[in-house]
């Protein structure tokens, strides 16, 4: 019983951050394509040219002309950055994302004790965030039990 607990768990935790797994194997490939000194267009090169090998020799020459270009270029390198400046984007779309939703308030009362909410300065701290993420920030606090509420809303 406990175990099947366990395994619930673990699979409503990737159910929840499927999309941050996906973005950081991207963003693991990103480093790994990058990083590495594996030529994947020599490696393309070579399948294409050995799997058109036995036909004629005409179909191989182009192919090999056409690979020929790509061979200046380190294809997995410039892949690997692709792969790591979107990855960089999603995740900075999604933490806004999470952001936005994650301090929404629903009917404009606390949460806490449905007392009425009041507009409150913001901190400079939360000001310098909202703006490194492009958000507009609000911060309320509770007439009632003074709980601040930051709202985060896109620009
Ligand atoms: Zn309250």
């Amino acid at each position: 019983m406990k175990k099947k607990n366990k395994k619930n768990k673990l699979f409503s935790f990737l159910k929840t951050y499927n999309f941050e797994t996906l973005v950081l194997f991207l963003f693991l490939l990103g480093i790994f394509l990058s990083t590495q000194d594996f030529d994947l267009s020599d490696f393309l090169r070579v399948t294409i040219v050995s799997t058109f090998k036995g036909t004629t020799s005409f179909l191989v020459k182009s192919f090999s002309n056409i690979a020929s270009i790509f061979q200046g270029i380190r294809l997995s390198n410039s892949l690997g950055a692709i792969i790591l400046f979107s990855s960089i984007v999603l995740i900075f779309r999604r933490i806004r994302f999470r952001m936005i939703n994650n301090s929404d308030i629903k009917q404009k009362a606390c949460k806490v004790c449905n007392g009425e909410l009041g507009r409150k300065k913001s901190k400079v701290y939360l000001k310098r965030i909202g703006l490194l993420m492009f958000l507009k920030l609000k911060t309320y606090d509770c007439k009632n039990c003074k709980k601040e509420y930051v709202i985060f809303k896109s620009k």
